[in-house]
């Protein structure tokens, strides 16, 4: 029989969920909760093929998992085979090194990180909360974002700031999408067994934006730090930027600090630059047509990439694969063509018609037969992650 693993990624004013069906690993029905907590709430279902929307009329997070409920209770062939529940928890501190079977203690855990994401990990807490009233007697995992990185040595997370900083107060790198690069170098080793003594980089690339060395299938630096901010240009994010320019933005428009945080996190990013989208693929149509703006926010980005390949490299006793992966890195042939065309001198060159006809949403090698480094589109998969960690963990417990 199949076991199958309900999802859940609580945001503060979204719900996404899925239910993943293993071993065959197909999602049997995903949906959102949309502006939960904001006028005109609904809650959408995929199933075979179809779209159903239904408004919500209070707009709660616990509406939200009541409906899941409901239409679970119409399924009853997919809800009794449903064997625990899997959250993602965007932010585990130190605390969490690998996923976790929830109880009291680890849910005082995710509340103690919650400073790190204020917006994040009070919504996880909510819909971990929900879940437990209306799903009783059924177990819940929590899979952290931050814990792969927690393989990082002391020289790469600390910040070069008074080490009282980091004493008093857990001020560090902790790096994120660590449930993506989990499942990258899990997928990479059962397509290349060699890969788990190997060096690799990854560029995880969707609207958030990182990338990921990995050394012996451990992440040796990444490039997001204690928030999601740092690191890359994204599709609203400036990136790492002089952390003084927080301070003249303050002054010169006259807003608060955090004001100045609020529009390096969202009005920057591809959307900045290009004052058009945050959408790779708008920008792209846009590029094409001729619009120089669109062509400079993607040039800015992919050189940004590249440097943060570049730089998450230092960390390996060799460079044997590099891999694309999300929206941006598993579809976009021009932005992957223009990364590792300013990746030359690490020796990564790619094969141009590979690159451009690579098949959508399968595993490709885009490299050259002879090349040095073996460049690969890789679709993540998080949500099989958490329902795989989700199994395994309850079956651990038994
Ligand atoms: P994600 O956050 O991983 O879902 O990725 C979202 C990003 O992927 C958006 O910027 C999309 O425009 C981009 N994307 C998705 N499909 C394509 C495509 N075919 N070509 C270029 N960008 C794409």
């Amino acid at each position: 029989m199949n076991n199958n693993v309900l999802v859940i990624n609580c945001g503060s004013s979204s719900l996404k969920f899925a239910v993943m069906s293993t071993p065959d690993n197909t999602v049997l029905v995903e949906g959102i909760g949309d502006r939960l907590g904001i006028d005109g709430s609904t809650i959408s279902f995929k199933f075979e093929g179809k779209k159903e929307t239904i408004s919500l009329s209070e707009g709660s997070h616990h509406e939200a998992v009541t409906e899941i409920k409901n239409w679970l209770d119409q399924r009853v062939d997919i809800r009794d085979a449903i064997v625990g529940i899997g959250h993602r928890v965007v932010h585990g501190g130190e605390t969490f090194s690998s996923s976790a079977v929830i109880d009291e203690d680890v849910i005082k855990g995710i509340e103690d990180c919650a400073h790190f994401a204020p917006l994040h990990n009070p919504a996880h807490i909510k819909g971990i909360r929900e879940a437990q009233n209306l799903f009783t007697g059924l177990p819940q995992v929590a899979v952290f974002d931050t814990a792969f990185h927690q393989t990082l040595e002391l020289d790469q997370y600390l910040y070069a700031i008074p080490m009282e900083m980091y004493r008093n107060h857990h001020f560090r790198k902790y790096g994120f999408h660590g449930t993506s690069y989990r499942f990258i170098s899990q997928e990479l080793a059962q397509l290349e067994p060699e890969s788990t003594k190997q060096g690799i980089i990854v560029a995880h690339l969707g609207n958030g934006a990182s990338t990921c060395a990995i050394q012996n299938g451990k992440a040796t630096d990444t490039s997001m730090g204690m928030t999601p901010l740092d690191g890359l240009m994204m599709g609203t994010r400036s990136g790492s930027v002089d952390p003084s320019l927080v301070s003249f933005i303050s002054h010169a428009e006259n807003i608060s600090g955090d004001d100045a945080i609020n529009l390096l996190n969202k009005k920057s990013g591809l959307l900045g630059i290009s004052e058009i989208s945050s959408d790779c693929r708008t920008l792209e149509d846009a590029a094409f047509a001729g619009d120089e703006r669109a062509t400079l926010a993607l040039d800015m980005f992919a050189s940004r990439a590249a440097k943060n390949l570049a730089s998450v490299a230092t960390t390996l006793d060799s460079l044997d694969h590099l891999v694309f992966t999300g929206g941006i890195g598993e579809n976009s042939n021009y932005l992957r063509g223009k990364i590792c065309e300013s990746l030359r001198t690490l020796n990564i060159t790619i094969d141009a018609d590979k690159n451009d006809n690579a098949p959508r949403g399968d595993v490709s090698v885009i490299s050259e037969e002879d090349a040095n480094v073996k460049v690969w589109i890789l679709p993540t998969n998080e949500e099989l992650m958490i329902a795989m960690d989700t199994i395994s963990l309850i079956q651990q417990a038994h």
